[in-house]
């Protein structure tokens, strides 16, 4: 694998940039593997990097029924934060951030992690402690987080709505470590990174079914043929359900549309990354200047990666109503993701009843920030059979035992999370 850098940049340049290579080998599948990862999206790949890299192990493979980055993983609208409450998700969520830090260099791969900060804004006394209780816990886990009153806000975000009656903008929740990373960037370079140490990425190829044998899995079959397979991890987001049932599993998941929206360009006039605390509505601005933005779930059960309209109105009025400004950007284009959503709004990493079979999956719609320690964590989970300390909690099992991860406080209503 070429390493990239200004050098190598600046003599492409000057030969009319005929020494690039593709960044992976677009494998075929072979007959069997130790370890087949099933979804080439962030987690997928970042799990198949590190059983390689981290773990030493031979003979991966990562098979997609589609192509690589297609999923969510390049569907998303590029935050990444470590701002949760409860221990379990902030323990893990922390670690995500700090491998973010270090993600361009240990995968020599330009993902513009771009650390320009998150605020999470408030509009009432009980929201305000809150957020202060939140902020805390955030700073007892290692992270960073601190309190902006109005005045502080008023210097570097002069475009609010403060006054709005409805809800008036009292102050905010800042991290200036969280911030956003180009979001398909992340699945090329794990590609790229993987690819080089052996790993096969095989697109186009879809998993249709589970060879188990005596409790055990043995391999797949895939519309490319039969793989046979020692262990197996599933990654497959949006799909989990789907995938699972094929292997005798009825998951605590349910499948949710979230959609996406970008405006056209403008000069640099947001900073950071910003969610409104009173509606579900946040918003950056992407280097291009595209106003990236979203806010919630359609709120019906879909496997369709597109969204409809109403929810279209409800996100753009929630943006009117913190920022009235944006009203005068023209949309340029929208899209929907297929949301792996739990019953407690985080996610499972964990063994499963078949042997060798591992899940990973129920990032509801904030797994593109988790996505490097999910997949330093999956594969320590797959190559050692035993959790990795900063994902311990995440067990499928959590819903029958009643240990729930409830970090929104919605209880099983996953279209609330
Ligand atoms: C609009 C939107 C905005 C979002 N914003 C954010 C955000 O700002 N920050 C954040 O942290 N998260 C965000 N998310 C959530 C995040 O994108 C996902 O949680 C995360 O990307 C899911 O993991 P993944 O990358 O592995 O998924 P994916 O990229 O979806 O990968 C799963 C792969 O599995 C493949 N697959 C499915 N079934 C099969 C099969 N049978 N055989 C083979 N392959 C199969 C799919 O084709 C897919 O490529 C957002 C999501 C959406 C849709």
């Amino acid at each position: 694998m070429k390493r990239f850098s200004g050098l190598r940049i600046l003599a492409e340049g000057l030969t009319g940039n005929a020494g690039w290579r593709p960044h992976w080998r677009d494998a075929a599948p072979a007959e069997a593997y130790d370890i087949v990862i099933v979804g080439g999206g962030g987690h997928g790949l970042a799990t198949a990097y590190h059983l390689a890299e981290t773990y030493g192990e031979a003979r991966i493979a990562v098979v997609e029924k589609g192509w690589i980055g297609g999923g969510n993983v390049g569907r998303n609208t590029t935050v990444v934060r470590a701002n949760y409450l409860l221990p379990a998700n902030q323990r893990f969520y922390a670690l995500s951030l700090r491998m973010w830090e270090r993600f361009e260099q240990e995968l020599n791969y330009n993902a513009m992690v771009s650390q320009r900060g998150i605020l999470n804004l408030y509009h009432s006394d009980g929201q305000r402690d809150a957020y202060i209780r939140r902020g805390n816990a955030i700073r007892f886990s290692g992270a960073d987080a601190e309190h902006l009153d109005r005045a502080a806000l008023e210097r570097m975000w002069p475009f609010f709505d403060y006054d709005n009656a409805r809800f008036p903008i009292r102050g905010g929740l800042w991290q200036p470590r969280g911030g956003t990373v180009r979001h398909d960037a992340v699945a090329w370079g794990y590609a790229r990174a993987a690819s080089a140490r052996g790993v096969d990425i095989v697109q186009n190829c879809e998993v249709t079914g589970f060879d188990i044998q005596g409790g055990r899995i043995a391999g797949l079959r895939t519309s490319r043929g039969a793989i046979g397979a020692g262990r197996v991890g599933i990654c497959v987001a949006g799909h989990s359900s789907r995938v699972m049932e094929m292997a005798g599993m009825n998951l605590p998941v349910e499948s949710h549309v979230l959609q996406a929206f970008v405006s056209e360009g403008l000069k640099p006039c947001i900073p950071g990354v910003i969610g409104f605390g009173a509606g579900h509505f946040y918003i950056s601005q992407s280097d291009k200047g595209g106003l990236v933005f979203g806010g919630d779930l359609d709120g019906y059960n879909s496997y369709a990666q597109r969204g409809n309209l109403p929810m279209v109105e409800h996100v753009c009025a929630g943006g009117m109503a913190l920022m009235p400004m944006i009203g005068r950007a023209r949309l340029l284009r929208m899209w929907g993701g297929v949301m792996d959503m739990t019953m407690d709004g985080s996610p499972i990493i964990d063994r499963t009843p078949v042997e060798g079979l591992f899940f990973n999956g129920g990032w509801c719609y904030g797994g593109f920030k988790a996505t490097p320690a999910s997949g330093l964590v999956f594969a320590h989970l797959i190559a050692t059979g035993t959790p990795h300390e900063a994902a311990a909690d995440f067990r499928l099992d959590r819903f029958a035992r009643g240990h729930l991860i409830d970090e929104a406080g919605s209880g099983p209503q996953p279209n609330l999370h």
